[in-house]
């Protein structure tokens, strides 16, 4: 058995690596073995969750490690630290000296568990004992004390729950200050995903996975195939995206693939981002190259770049933020990418002689509108909130219109291209269509931007009645092809083949 698994690695080296440990939360030894099988080659050892195990199967507790065949902590988490066990605090005493007699490689103890003889034993016997700690309220504030205050010899182990990415930053901050010592350091809940992944680079001798991935934990599959987890290390190039929400997005499939395919060091991870000041912060501290903005950010990220390109400003949105030495730079890879498909379909000389329709005012009708009107384009905008719409619209003279059937009817002299940019459509609402009412003649081209699911109502409709149609996969794509370009110098290999690659759910 590995025991020296912990021994004096606390991650900080340059290539050191982080070690993934899958939870085994089942009620039986064979659930366990069962769900360890499905990802033995991916993960380095496991933690088995006694408080977890039918009251029949803790008898046998200590024969568990022969059998599991990867290193095993043993752990017997009581409510009030986010587990299962309700006995008294006697009987959990009980239930681990009985079990951890076997040949586990760690015992998992929290801070105020004391059992001098039974730390003695696991001592003779080179079983580690990790001391642990949890907070479900917050990054407490002496979070750097009471990590440096386990015992020499004894692994510390905090798990904390940030609420915002304020307290992400002041997390990694005392990650960052503990550097040197030996430790496992966890950020729960939604905010602080990013952190599980980048367990190398913020000095965590271990990071956690289950199933279901809960409290911020991913499932190992995406931890392993998506983030390559057991490749990063503290000098692995670090890219990400922030939003909110965050966890829909595709990039970080589209982007790891492109690293893993041009075999570059590098990850790219997703951040919910509730205060982009502070999330400038967290990308200086850690050191991140470039990231991608999305919804709400992308004109709340403006304030904090040195400079913008011309497009981003004209356009009023940044999608890509590009670091250079201490300045961060801005960047609109949306235009170009909702252009990009649209270019298979008609020549640049035909765009000024276009009449198109776009539905919605928002972020993603901003980027169409900008585009089209920049290449020429005659425009009407229709939106729910019509003076939304006839904001837009007196920005680049456009006309405009309600989305109702008196807007329906001005479609009729700008039905060139018809270009959808409304969530309506989208997953979960697969049967909405926001054109419900308006006759396609069939000589439009509809563009869908919704890329879940890949053929909306909208576009069947206009199938039916012999449209052509572009799905919002395409500009995707496109877009996330020029941001690897600003992101890493190189040409993607990864256009077209995420979906069917990942088997993303996709209709
Ligand atoms: P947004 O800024 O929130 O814009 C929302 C727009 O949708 C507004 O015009 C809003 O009208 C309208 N809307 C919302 N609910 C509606 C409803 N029930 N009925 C009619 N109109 C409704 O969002 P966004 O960033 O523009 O994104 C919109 C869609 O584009 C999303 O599905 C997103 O996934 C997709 N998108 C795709 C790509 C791509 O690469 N393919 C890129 C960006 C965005 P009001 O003004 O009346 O509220």
């Amino acid at each position: 058995m590995d025991r020296a698994l912990f021994g004096g690695d606390s991650g900080l080296d340059g290539d050191r690596h982080s070690r993934l440990c899958l939870v085994l939360n089942g009620a039986t030894l064979g659930r366990d073995i069962e769900l360890l099988d499905r990802y033995r080659d991916k993960v380095d050892l496991v933690e088995v969750r006694a408080d977890f195990l039918a009251p029949e199967e803790l008898s046998a507790l200590d024969r568990f490690p022969r059998f599991l065949g990867r290193p095993a902590v043993l752990t017997v988490r009581r409510e009030s630290d986010g587990g299962a066990f309700r006995g008294t605090e006697a009987e959990r005493g009980a239930l681990y000296r009985r079990g951890s007699a076997g040949d586990w490689a760690a015992v998992d103890l929290e801070t105020d568990f004391t059992d001098r003889e039974l730390a003695a034993d696991l001592g003779r016997r080179g079983v580690r004992i990790i001391r642990s700690f949890h907070d479900f309220t917050g990054v407490p504030s002496d979070l750097v004390e009471r990590v440096r205050g386990v015992a020499p010899g004894e692994i510390p182990k905090a798990a904390v729950m940030p609420r915002g990415t304020a307290d992400v930053f002041r997390f990694l901050d005392a990650c960052f200050r503990l550097r040197h010592r030996e430790k496992i350091i966890l950020g729960m809940g939604d905010f602080a995903i990013a952190t599980r992944i980048l367990s190398a680079k913020i000095g965590s001798a271990v990071s956690y996975c289950s199933l279901p991935a809960e409290l911020g934990r991913i499932d190992p599959e995406a931890m392993y195939s998506v983030y390559r987890f057991p490749a990063v290390t503290r000098r692995t190039r670090l890219f990400g995206i922030i939003g909110n929400p965050i966890a829909h997005s595709f990039s970080p499939y589209i982007h790891n693939r492109g690293f893993r395919d041009l075999d570059v060091d590098a990850v790219y991870v997703p951040f919910l981002v509730d205060d982009v000041a502070a999330f400038f912060k967290i990308a200086r501290l850690l050191g991140m190259e470039g990231f991608s903005v999305t919804l709400p950010h992308k004109s709340a990220v403006f304030p904090h770049l040195r400079e913008a390109d011309p497009l981003c400003r004209s356009v009023g949105a940044c999608n890509t933020v590009i670091r250079r030495g201490r300045g961060f730079y801005g960047y609109n890879t949306d235009v170009g990418g909702f252009l990009s498909p649209l270019k298979n379909y008609f020549p640049e000389d035909r765009f000024p002689s276009l009449r198109a329709t776009v539905v919605g005012a928002g972020g993603a009708a901003r980027a169409a509108v900008y585009a089209l009107a920049d290449a020429g384009a005659k425009l009407l905008i229709l939106n729910r909130t019509p003076r939304k719409a006839a904001a837009l619209a007196a920005e680049i003279g456009a006309e405009a219109g309600p989305l109702d059937a008196e807007g329906f009817q001005k479609m009729e002299g700008f039905a060139d291209l018809i270009v959808q940019t409304t969530k309506v459509g989208m997953e979960p609402d697969i049967e909405g269509d926001p054109l419900a009412g308006y006759e396609f003649k069939g000589t439009e081209l509809v563009y869908d931007l919704v890329y879940i699911p890949r053929l909306t109502r909208l576009l069947q409709r206009a199938l039916e009645k012999g449209c052509k149609v572009i799905n919002g996969e395409e500009m995707l794509m496109a877009q996330a092809h020029e941001q690897f370009r600003l992101f890493t110098g190189l040409e993607s290999t990864f256009k077209d083949s995420f979906i069917a690659d990942f088997n993303l759910p996709v209709g």
